[in-house]
């Protein structure tokens, strides 16, 4: 028969699941011999059977009255016997922790009898027993009963005005009581139960209850917690903080959860009970203090704190309460931290012998990392906060709002700090996102132009913002509540949050960005990464590329540790001036005028691969062929036509204007791009090509190797290879031709695509695109926060790679295609390179590189050390 009650002395810290963690430490603490009250867990298998049947499990409540009368006989006193009462707590607990999201009953088994036995246990003290009896008829109306708390609140403060609650005399209290069991008759028609068994299984059912309450359940999506864990219930003997002023409670840390150091930290509250500390209604002091109250407590806490650290070996943090001069705990678990400290933390212990490096690697996240990496904004400096938009690239910005690409560029040379604000970038706006600290639209996803391009250049970006109204030729936006911003107001973006605020909000540098950017680690902080970073890579088997399309953001991706170009767009190379070369491209009417055009582009490329190939120094550079979803390269059709229906187009215009009606298409992202447009337009990618080589030739030790794009079919692959093999022998340069698994047909017949490519590279955000069929521009503005309401994914598809739809096809052609060619380079180079759940799961596929943003790229090797050092049970959280 299943067992759904342990006693404290069965559990132990490794039984979260069961226990929750409060369950489980409690058990822990008991066995390790600390003074933890005496009491019993319910099991969190216990709570999901209630919430799924709506009855608690077969043979529950006889368990529960057999460890209650066990408990009885150790204490010496029953539940809520009058004239020596035992009362006991009724806590929550699951197994990560959700601080004050659930419900929590103390006192219970007190009522108008025993009310009178607990004054005399505590040596006639009336006040403590009537603040305990009013204490208990308020907690359980509201979180048992239902009943709004600010009813008892209120109650509370008319009969207390200004004084203290610790100043309210027993015949006060007294009084109370009756007050708040008027109120419970009032609000539900029943008396307070007076039985305490009642009480107790009332209490219990309630905390099943709270796991599904509004606040629970919101806060376990934000925090990415399974909704169907269920909670644990603790039953624990009663011990008072309240009794007078030899009692208190408190709570401490075992080192600064805010910096990692070492020291004291904690607060405590003289006779005082549970929730007091946490809700604020009297001034705690700092837990020094309590050595001058009671130094035998402290020093025995003191003590106990140590056994904890080293039993634990992490950061503890501790509620504990002293009861007339006896120290009791009643609950503790490995702290919560910032990122700053989990890095200082975990260098200390392993200096302090208590873990390894590699468990010191274990213990810190990419995603604390990255928090480290982007400057933040100050902390409430009471700047207005004007709206919230998707959090598309992390760091803070502050400038003038400008509305056009051209207006940033100007005033950016003339050294202003401005915001670009668009309602979406286009290609076209890159100077304008160059000049700018950050970009704000109101429209696109994560994936949009302004997320991907700004994310790449490690350039704030808030994108979706869709309450702001903005209006480019009115050169302003309305945010929510009438606020207008025009150009030359400053607003400040945090794209790490995606919060928008008015005026300036002063900005910290990041040191550990001066790290990777080559500082010698000084700060305690910095060489704490230093440490990790370094364990980290002799840990890591998967290589980290970077994405980079310019020599500038390559030179930085090899400074924060890239060992090579996993894909460099070629299409961003087409931009600017460069774009009348192109129309000339798509308007050439014969062999000749596109050669000219060709011709043209072709010293250009070649000036963009050196520089890249000379960064790079002999590290392997992946040059993606052109693949541009053609509308972002011709003018919009509207303009084009409104300039030849006013009569001031010029003959150019005009075929442009044919040639644009021509090619447009309805959905440009399954159009004619990549190794169709390579196919359609004969020459185009001969001339890369032919580029790539001769740039090679000119770099000693370049390593080019060249990747095709949007390849469905190996037919498609083998055309292409064809021609290049033969400019490649031309020009007498080797590279490795290999190409993108993006279109799930690649992946489906990845087997034959190898026989034609000597490497893959998985282009996940167009594989996302087309596996899901959502549009990488529009879908997550459109719905994805609904599709997260109702719990579809708990994360976009587009962020973190979808395991079981993307991830099956990625798995399907690793295998199939290492089959074909079992030497097969295997690579990742869409947005997910770069995110840590992600980069998990490439270990674990085998690929053999990731390819990300050069600002991720630390990131990266963090989690594929963190990855390797886990096995295949890898855990991101
Ligand atoms: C991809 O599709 O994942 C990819 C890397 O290519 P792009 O984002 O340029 O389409
Ligand atoms: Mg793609």
């Amino acid at each position: 028969m299943a067992k759904y009650v342990y006693d404290f002395t069965e559990g132990n810290k490794d039984l979260k699941d069961l226990l929750g963690g409060k369950g489980a430490n409690l058990a822990e603490m008991t066995n390790l011999g600390l003074p933890v009250p005496p009491g019993f867990t319910i099991t969190t298998e216990a709570c999901r059977h209630y919430l799924a049947e709506g009855a608690v499990p077969r043979g529950l409540e006889e368990e529960i009255a057999q460890h209650l009368s066990a408990l009885e006989a150790r204490m010496g006193r029953k539940l809520g016997q009058s004239d020596d009462p035992l009362l006991v707590s009724v806590r929550s607990g699951a197994k990560f922790s959700m601080p004050g999201m659930m419900d929590t009953v103390l006192n219970i088994g007190l009522n108008d009898e025993s009310v009178h036995g607990l004054a005399k246990q505590a040596g006639g003290n009336e006040r403590f027993a009537w603040d305990s009896y009013r204490r208990l008829v308020q907690m359980f109306g509201k979180t048992v009963l239902d009943i709004d708390g600010d009813r008892f609140e209120e109650a509370l403060e008319s009969v207390k005005g200004a004084r203290q609650d610790t100043d309210l005399s027993a015949e006060e209290l007294q009084r109370l009581v009756e007050t708040f069991k008027g109120i419970v008759r009032e609000e539900t028609g029943a008396d307070f139960p007076a039985d305490p068994r009642e009480q107790m299984r009332l209490a219990i059912k309630a905390v099943f209850e709270s796991w599904n309450s509004g606040r629970a359940v919101l806060y376990r999506r934000q925090e990415r917690i399974p909704a169907d864990l269920g909670t644990a219930v603790n039953v624990c003997s009663m011990v008072f903080g309240n009794v007078g002023d030899d009692s208190g409670t408190g709570v401490a840390f075992t080192r600064d959860p805010g910096s990692g150091r070492q020291g004291i930290y904690g607060d405590y509250l003289q006779n005082a009970q549970g929730e007091d500390v946490v809700a604020g209604i009297r001034n705690t002091v700092p837990l020094q203090d309590l050595e001058h109250i009671d130094k035998d407590s402290y020093d025995n806490l003191l003590s106990i704190m140590k056994t904890l650290e080293n039993h634990y070996r992490d950061l503890c943090d501790i509620e504990f309460t002293v009861e007339r001069g006896k120290l009791w705990m009643l609950q503790t678990r490995v702290g919560k931290r910032t990122a700053a400290a989990a890095f200082r933390i975990a260098t200390q212990l392993v200096d302090q012998g208590l873990i390894s490096m590699d468990e010191a690697v274990q213990r810190v996240t990419g995603d604390q990392l990255a928090q480290l990496m982007f400057p933040r904004f100050a902390q409430d400096t009471g700047n207005k906060l004007l709206t919230k938009g998707m959090n598309a690239s992390p760091g803070a910005a502050v400038g003038k709002a400008v509305f056009s690409s051209p207006r940033a560029v100007e005033l950016a040379a003339k050294g202003e700090d401005v915001i670009l604000v668009r309602r979406e970038t286009t290609p076209d706006d890159l100077s304008g996102m160059i000049a700018a600290q950050g970009v704000l639209t109101s429209r696109g996803g994560k994936t949009s132009h302004a997320a991907v391009v700004a994310r790449g250049m490690g350039k704030v970006c808030v994108c979706g913002a869709e309450e702001l109204e903005v209006s480019i030729s009115g050169k302003k936006f309305t945010a929510p509540g009438g606020v207008e911003v025009v150009e030359g107001d400053v607003i400040s973006i945090d794209g790490s949050t995606g919060e928008v605020f008015l005026g300036e909000v002063p900005v910290a540098d990041s040191v550990v960005v001066e790290y990777f950017e080559g500082a010698e680690p000084e700060d305690e902080l910095v060489r704490a990464v230093d440490r990790i970073m370094r364990h980290a890579d002799s840990k890591r088997r998967l290589g980290v590329r970077a994405n980079a399309d310019n020599p500038e953001d390559s030179a930085r991706a090899r400074r924060f540790g890239a060992q090579g170009i996993g894909l460099c767009r070629t299409e961003h190379m087409f931009l600017g001036e460069r774009r009348q070369l192109v129309e000339d491209l798509v308007l050439a009417s014969d062999k000749e005028e596109r050669q000219a055009a060709l011709d043209a582009l072709a010293p250009l490329q070649k000036s963009d691969f050196i520089g890249i190939f000379q960064a790079m120094e002999g590290l392997p550079v992946t040059v993606r062929l052109i693949d541009p979803p053609l509308h972002e390269f011709l003018p919009d059709l509207v303009d084009l036509s409104v300039k030849v229906a006013l009569g001031n187009a010029s003959d150019k215009d005009k075929r442009l204007l044919d040639a644009v009606r021509r090619l447009h298409e309805q959905n440009p992202m399954l159009g004619l791009r990549g190794v169709r447009l390579g196919l359609v337009i004969p020459g185009l990618f001969a001339m890369q090509v032919r580029a790539i080589a001769e740039a090679a030739r000119e770099v000693p030790g370049a390593q080019p190797e060249i990747m095709i794009p949007l390849v469905g079919a190996v037919q498609e692959l083998e055309a292409v290879r064809e021609e290049a093999l033969g400019i490649l022998a031309e020009v007498g340069v080797e590279a490795l031709i290999g190409t993108m698994i993006e279109v799930p047909r690649a992946a489906l017949t990845a087997g034959q695509i190898a026989e034609a490519a000597q490497f893959f590279s998985f282009g996940t955000n167009d594989l996302t695109q087309m596996t899901w069929g959502f549009s990488r521009d529009d879908v997550e503005a459109a719905f994805f926060s609904r599709y997260l309401e109702l719990g579809i994914f708990g994360v976009s598809p587009f962020e973190t790679l979808d395991r079981d739809g993307v991830g099956r096809l990625v798995r399907i052609a690793a295998e199939e295609g290492r089959r074909t060619r079992p030497d097969l380079k295997l690579g990742i180079c869409g947005e997910h390179g770069g995110d840590p759940d992600s980069v998990h799961f490439c270990h674990e596929v085998g690929l053999d590189y990731v390819s990300c943003s050069p600002f991720r790229i630390p990131v990266a090797r963090l989690e594929a050390g963190r990855a390797a050092l886990a096995g295949h049970d890898s855990d991101t959280r």
